[in-house]
């Protein structure tokens, strides 16, 4: 019986053990911290051996494959050491695909993978196929490709999953950008992470589609790399070599309104988001009328410029989403009042000097968020604006009330990870919309 060790006992990880046990698999889960109860459960009910609170080196190097969590490094000791012994190290995904008969849409790039995938699944189910929502969002794949698999999945993939994804052959491929992020995971060299992206296309054929934002700054030129073979390699993959080209379908800003779509979530990003999304639903045969009619009626994704409340004039919104600064660059510029804006978190390697000019164009004040504030301070202090530093949530909702003047706006777009202050980024929006709601008007 061939062995597998699952390094990582969450969401992700508990689907792929009980899709490989289904599958004959003597399976070993590992997890370095804690399991969850829930995880726990599932475990026990499908009698998985597993441990929790450390790894034992010795059995992790025995395996014939692992499938590693995408949170965990390729500079963890442990992972290295597999590398050197040439075990095969996959993600969730690469592992449960040929499990499935479902054909995939898949979605990735640095900001509107979850407002984009979360549509098209909305689009999907409204149109009456079997679809499933999964990748880094929803229930685990592997999991729902064990319990009852479908006949379309809408997955969201993050660079963390591709990288470890070799032979997956997206049907429907989704890039949407590819902007600085993450890029402490890979060196600091944008190259790695765009190489990462940009696994999305490997092993695509003819009867496939590749949908992209053409005014992204590096996927045409990726394309024009892979085009003339003259891409870094990537991982081998094991198929067989691919039959034809996917159709390449990009998408650009104006398409918006030569198609005259209109679209429930504000900005200029969400129109890109809509376009990815018709594009795409579009290819797969759903009717043009009923994408049309989704678009208008999708009610969006929490703690994606999402509208809290509206108090003594001012109108506060939880982007809580925005981790990186791309996002919150877009977010700015959807916004149509004056700002105040709270970042800061957890810097990944971010260079602020790209908001310096939006920042100066949209904001009234500004309010650092964050455990260590200090390179917030460098960047936005020059600018001129009223600044204000804190801590925790607690009190920076109370320095935005005190800042805000009516006809404004207050928008957390934090540009950072949470993890510094907060549990994730769900606690910090979270955090933030009850303490707004809980304040006094103005
Ligand atoms: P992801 O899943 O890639 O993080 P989300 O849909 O969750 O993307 O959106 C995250 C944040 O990125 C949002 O808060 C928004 O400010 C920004 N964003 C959303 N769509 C886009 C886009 N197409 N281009 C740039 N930024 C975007």
């Amino acid at each position: 019986m061939k062995k597998i060790t699952i390094l990582g006992g969450a969401e992700s990880g508990i689907g792929t053990a009980i899709l490989a046990q289904k599958q004959g698999w003597d399976v070993f889960v590992s997890e370095m911290g804690s399991i969850k109860e829930k995880y726990r459960q599932m475990l026990a009910e499908h009698n998985i051996a597993h441990e929790e609170n450390g790894h034992t080196e010795e059995r992790i190097l025995d395996a014939d494959v692992v499938v590693k969590s995408p949170g965990i490094p390729d500079t963890a000791p442990l992972v290295q050491q597999l590398i050197q012994k040439g075990t095969p190290i996959l993600s969730e995904l690469e592992f449960a695909r040929p499990y499935s008969r479902g054909k995939t849409i898949c979605i990735t790039g640095s900001n509107g993978k979850t407002t984009t995938t979360s549509l098209i699944y909305y689009i999907m189910q409204q149109w009456g196929v079997d679809v499933g929502l999964a990748g880094n969002i929803g229930r685990s794949y592997a999991l729902q490709v064990a319990q009852g698999d479908h006949d379309w999945y809408v997955l969201e993939i993050s660079s963390f999953q591709l990288d470890n994804m070799y032979d997956f052959r997206a049907d429907v491929a989704v890039l949407m950008n590819i902007t600085p992020d993450h890029l402490d995971r890979y060196d600091f060299q944008m190259q790695h992470y765009t190489d990462s992206k940009m696994r999305i296309i490997q092993n695509q054929q003819a009867g496939d589609a590749f949908i992209y934002w053409r005014q992204d700054e590096h996927i045409e030129e990726e394309l024009e790399k892979r085009h003339h073979g003259c891409a870094p390699a990537t991982t081998p993959s094991s198929r067989p070599a691919r039959s034809g080209q996917p159709t390449l379908l990009p998408f650009e800003d104006d398409d918006f309104e030569r198609l005259g779509l209109s679209f429930s979530q504000m900005g200029q990003h969400n129109k890109r988001n809509a376009l990815a999304v018709y594009t795409a639903t579009k290819f797969v045969g759903v009717d043009e009328s009923l994408i049309r009619r989704c678009l208008t009626e999708f009610p969006g994704v929490e703690h994606r410029l999402e509208r809290v409340e509206e108090k003594g004039g001012v109108l506060f919104i939880n982007d809580s989403k925005a981790t990186n600064v791309d996002a919150c660059y877009v977010a700015l510029q959807a916004m149509t009042r004056p700002t105040i804006l709270i970042v800061g978190g957890r810097d990944k390697g971010n260079d602020y000097s790209v908001l310096s000019d939006i920042v100066r164009e949209k904001c009234a004040g500004l309010v650092y968020l964050g455990a260590d504030n200090r390179k917030l301070h460098e960047a936005f202090d020059p600018l001129g604006l009223p600044v204000s530093d804190t801590h925790s949530m607690q009190d920076c909702v109370e320095a935005c009330f005190s800042m805000a003047r009516p006809g404004q706006c207050v928008l957390l777009s934090p540009c950072c990870a949470s993890f510094d202050l907060f549990k994730n980024m769900e606690d910090r929006g979270e955090q933030f919309k009850s303490l707004v709601r809980a304040h006094a008007s103005l």
